[in-house]
């Protein structure tokens, strides 16, 4: 029995793997979802990446999962949950995304059902092909749920009869892991690697929308709040620099593959993701087809 299931997941995974290619080459119009625990996460992992498909003309939309009513020093509840929604509505205009956040309570998220079906309907209504989230290994455990919420989502967001009323998707999209640097019980395994070197300083205006992290709440909890610049003037230059990543050896191996060695020699920023084995598994040709800067 357990096979027989096996098989079956087997091929409607083979099915959406080919209608997905059906559909992003006919039309071109992918569309990308990134879910992250709070209202600053798919920013940093994921905003250059998202600036690029902004600029080609794609469809891009962020989902904090939380509110953020946890985030702060000296401000909690109601009061920073609105205030990290405006911070996230100026991010996701700088971006150039549509910004959900989800009324969950920051630091209290569970891998239960009822988020599970919140993740569902999320990906379903934007009728995603492409779904980026944390890998499910974590220091914070908003962070490793989100990543297990994903996962249990990604099978499910093509079966009708889950959550009915709002449509199963026809294809089931490519799910992808954020890049992070933890080792156990496997370190990330970088299948692509985007330059964003281009829009580097883009993401950095962008994150320095969320003021109450990236000037107040971060450094504070992180003891360097002595070096948070006190003139405006000079914080995105020094957010450019605390929030630069450094390119692992992995990664550069990625850029490699995917823009030739003296090309992938000159890039300075760049964001990596893995490939989920749950959703579709495309090919290179289909990852160059779903990450056209890829193709370039
Ligand atoms: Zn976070």
């Amino acid at each position: 029995m357990r096979t027989m299931i096996k098989n079956m997941a087997c091929l409607l995974t083979f099915a959406a793997g080919t209608l997905l290619t059906t559909f992003a080459q006919d039309n071109n119009k992918i569309r990308i979802i990134m879910l992250g625990a709070h209202p600053d996460d798919c920013d940093q992992d994921g905003g250059g990446t998202a600036i690029l498909f902004a600029k080609m003309g794609y469809a891009v939309k962020f989902v904090s999962l939380t509110n953020g009513d946890a985030g702060h020093q000296t401000m909690k509840g109601t009061e920073l949950a609105k205030r990290r929604y405006a911070e996230a509505q100026e991010a996701g205009k700088r971006f150039g995304v549509t910004y959900d956040v989800l009324d969950n309570h920051d630091g209290q998220l569970t891998p239960s059902l009822e988020v599970r079906l919140q993740v569902i309907k999320a990906i379903r209504e934007w009728n995603a092909d492409i779904v980026i989230a944390p890998r499910p290994n974590d220091y914070h455990p908003d962070h490793r749920y989100t990543g297990v919420l994903v996962q249990d989502a990604a099978y499910m967001v093509a079966v009708p009869n889950i959550l009915p009323e709002t449509p199963a998707l026809k294809k089931n999209p490519v799910f992808l892991y954020f890049q992070d640097g933890f080792q156990r019980p496997n370190p990330f395994k970088p299948d692509i690697a985007i330059d964003i070197s281009g829009v580097f300083a883009q993401k950095i205006h962008a994150l320095d929308a969320h003021e109450s992290q990236v000037y107040e709440w971060l450094p504070w909890i992180g003891h360097y709040l002595d070096q948070v610049p006190q003139n405006k003037n000079d914080h995105e230059k020094w957010l450019a620099q605390t929030r630069a990543v450094k390119i692992t050896p992995e990664v550069r191996t990625a850029l490699e593959k995917w823009y030739g060695k003296d090309k992938a020699a000159q890039v300075q920023h760049a964001e990596a993701f893995e490939i989920c084995e749950y959703g579709a598994q495309p090919g290179d040709e289909e990852l160059k087809k779903l990450f056209p800067m890829l193709a370039k």
